[in-house]
């Protein structure tokens, strides 16, 4: 059995969110809490379209937004709390 590490996080320990460019790699950072979510949003770098508005994602990416949003703002007075894992080999670089 390989050795494995597991982390864990808080969803509200999310302080932003990365939108990165399959292209040229370049990522746009959004800080919460957002106020609203571009309706044009593009690369900074190349300046590839990431969604438009009428692009099918936009509606998505604006209800993740705000959802991560609503749920960093009230996780506080809740009785639970939300978290996700990664699971990397014990020798990855995550450790770095
Ligand atoms: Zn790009």
């Amino acid at each position: 059995m390989t050795p494995q590490k597991l982390y864990q996080f808080v969803l509200s320990e999310i302080p932003f969110l990365d939108f990165n460019c399959k292209t040229c790699k370049s990522a746009i950072r959004l800080t919460f809490p957002m106020k609203t979510l571009s309706a044009n949003l593009q690369c900074a770098g190349c300046g590839a379209p990431f969604w438009y508005e009428g692009n099918s994602i936009y509606p998505l990416m604006q209800q993740l937004t705000r959802t991560l949003g609503a749920y960093i703002e009230k996780e506080a007075d809740l009785a639970f709390s939300v978290s996700f894992s990664l699971v990397s080999p014990a020798s990855s670089n995550l450790d770095d």
